[in-house]
């Protein structure tokens, strides 16, 4: 059956330079990166918010705080041979930080002698989701996931396409909907497969949809933030156990649903899954 997916390199090739929304021209002014996703298609795939400052400098998915966090659990639990992680947008949200007065806060520049602005990560404007929707889509269809994790509020929003309480719905499963490149074979009116245009076979395709498992977590600079923190739940402990139960789900679901029998790397969870290294 003809496939029309890309390879994520093309895929990465077609969005380099994007100017699609105004985060496009605030990486451009900031001199920061595009941030594609990386790691292992087929698997888990983690979806974020979107770069922060250190993944803008690096050009590459959770590199700060947040991400060793994220990264240091993948690894202890043994799935870093079957993750993906990327983010709804691919470009840095930002906007000057205030004081509690009102006023542009500055840090001086030893380097350069000038007061500089300081700047703070901001959720991505709805506008910046919708336009980088189309690569979100098209990454998620060509990893093709068993399992997608979507870390914190905006990545779960985007993917269901309304507003949601993630503290209400995470550690929970829904079922999204992703639209495919065109990959079903369409008969033509002659009730052929193929068809000749501009002197070449083509193989006229239809628009399909796949659905994906998906669970819902927390975003890691979250758990930071609020770590043990009683009064909001206990973050930190909630991630734990999000961690542990993905790598269940994932085997459970390689194994019953598409017969492969996974070997877990790790059998027993270390208790230290969040210790940063
Ligand atoms: S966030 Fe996405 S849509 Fe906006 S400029 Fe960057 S790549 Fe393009």
């Amino acid at each position: 059956m003809p496939d029309a997916r890309k390879s994520l390199l093309q895929l990465r090739e077609e969005w380099r330079g994007c100017m699609r929304c105004p985060l496009g021209e605030k990486r451009e002014t900031s001199n920061g990166r595009m941030v594609f996703g990386e790691g292992v298609p087929g698997g888990i795939l983690f979806i974020g918010e979107g770069p922060g400052v250190n993944e803008s400098i690096e050009g590459r998915p959770f590199v700060g705080r947040s991400g060793s966090l994220l990264r240091n659990a993948i690894n202890k639990l043994g799935l870093a041979h079957c993750s993906y992680i990327s983010n709804v947008v691919s470009c840095r949200s930002f906007g000057p930080e205030y004081d509690n007065a009102g006023q542009l806060r500055t840090r001086f520049n030893r380097r350069t002698g000038t007061h500089d602005i300081v700047l703070k990560d901001e959720p991505p404007p709805a506008a910046a989701v919708e336009a980088c929707l189309g690569r979100l889509y098209e990454e998620i269809y060509i990893v093709d996931p068993i399992l997608i994790v979507t870390l914190g509020g905006e990545a779960i929003k985007a993917l269901l396409r309304r507003s949601v309480s993630v503290k209400e719905l995470r550690g929970t499963t829904v079922e999204i909907r992703v639209p495919g490149v065109w990959t079903v074979p369409d008969l033509t009116s002659k009730g052929n497969w193929s068809r000749k245009q501009h002197g070449q076979v083509i193989w006229p395709t239809m628009q399909n949809y796949v659905r994906y498992l998906t669970y819902i977590a927390f975003h890691p600079s979250y758990v930071l933030r609020d770590g043990a923190n009683e009064a909001f739940g206990n973050p930190k402990q909630r991630f734990i156990e999000d961690m542990h139960m993905i790598t269940d789900i994932y085997y459970r679901t390689l194994k019953e649903v598409h017969g492969i029998d996974g070997v877990r790397l790790t059998q027993l969870i270390p208790d230290d899954i969040i210790e940063e290294d």
